[in-house]
């Protein structure tokens, strides 16, 4: 290695940089080593590398940047076309939900016509009813030791409400009791549990007659403290409409 072939390549830069093979780097120092010059190159591009340190491979920098600067731009792209997209996604639903929270105009109408109604049947529901039925009911078996059949209950078409008055028997265990309403069939119309034993040995029950069927009936007691079978009390009648 002479001088010439030392300065114009970057054989210095690289001996200083550590980036040269054996071979190369012993050529390299025996002739800085022997000439004062070189040497002093040496020194310089050893001081200024110290001085500015820095990733040896300069000239690969502008390829990566362009190269991750072009990744960047298509990434920009893709998300906007997203973005775009997500729009006309979100535009679409919220047309959507406008036409779902506005129904056609029949609809509120038919709704109107149902509240009032409601309310009609409401306010006829806080008067008094006059006539009211009251039936008195005495238990199966009582009834039919007398040989008597299932009382028949009459319900005219204005009548509202019917209140039935129901004579202990004695398979009933404590209270408080259970009630259900079951028709002909054998179907459960109604059932609910609290009904409580007055002092004169009865309970009273008040039933809304459109909650009654037609024909046979049978209301059902039972102690909620008491499940044994046969601890059922049945009162049994006919319901006949005029
Ligand atoms: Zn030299």
């Amino acid at each position: 290695v002479n001088c010439e072939e030392l300065r114009n390549g970057d054989l210095i830069e690289r001996y200083v940089a550590g980036d040269l093979d054996a071979a190369a780097r012993d050529r390299v120092e025996a002739h800085y080593f022997e000439c004062d010059d070189c040497f002093e190159q040496v020194q310089l591009a050893r001081a200024l590398r110290e001085e500015f340190p820095g990733p040896p491979r300069v000239r690969e920098r502008p390829v990566l940047a362009y190269a991750a600067l072009a990744a960047g731009l298509i990434l920009v792209a893709a998300c906007g076309a997203w973005i775009v997209m997500l729009r006309r996604e979100n535009l679409e639903l919220e047309q959507r939900l406008a036409r779902a929270a506005s129904p056609p105009p029949a609809a509120i109408e038919r709704q109107a016509q149902e509240i009032a109604a409601l309310r009609t049947r409401l306010d006829a529901l806080s008067q008094p009813e006059l006539n009211a039925p009251i039936v008195d009911l005495e238990p199966d078996d009582r009834v039919r030791r007398g040989g008597a059949p299932s009382p028949v209950v009459e319900l005219a078409g204005g009548v509202r409400q019917i209140t039935f008055v129901l004579t202990a028997g004695e398979v009933l265990g404590p209270g408080p009791y259970s009630v259900s309403i079951v028709d002909g069939a054998g179907r459960v119309v109604w059932e609910s549990s609290g009904l409580r034993r007055s002092r004169f040995d009865t309970f009273t029950l008040a039933v809304p007659a459109a909650l009654l069927p037609t024909g046979a009936i049978a209301i059902r007691l039972r102690s909620t403290a008491d499940t044994r079978p046969g601890r059922v009390q049945e009162y049994d009648f006919r319901v006949v409409r005029r």
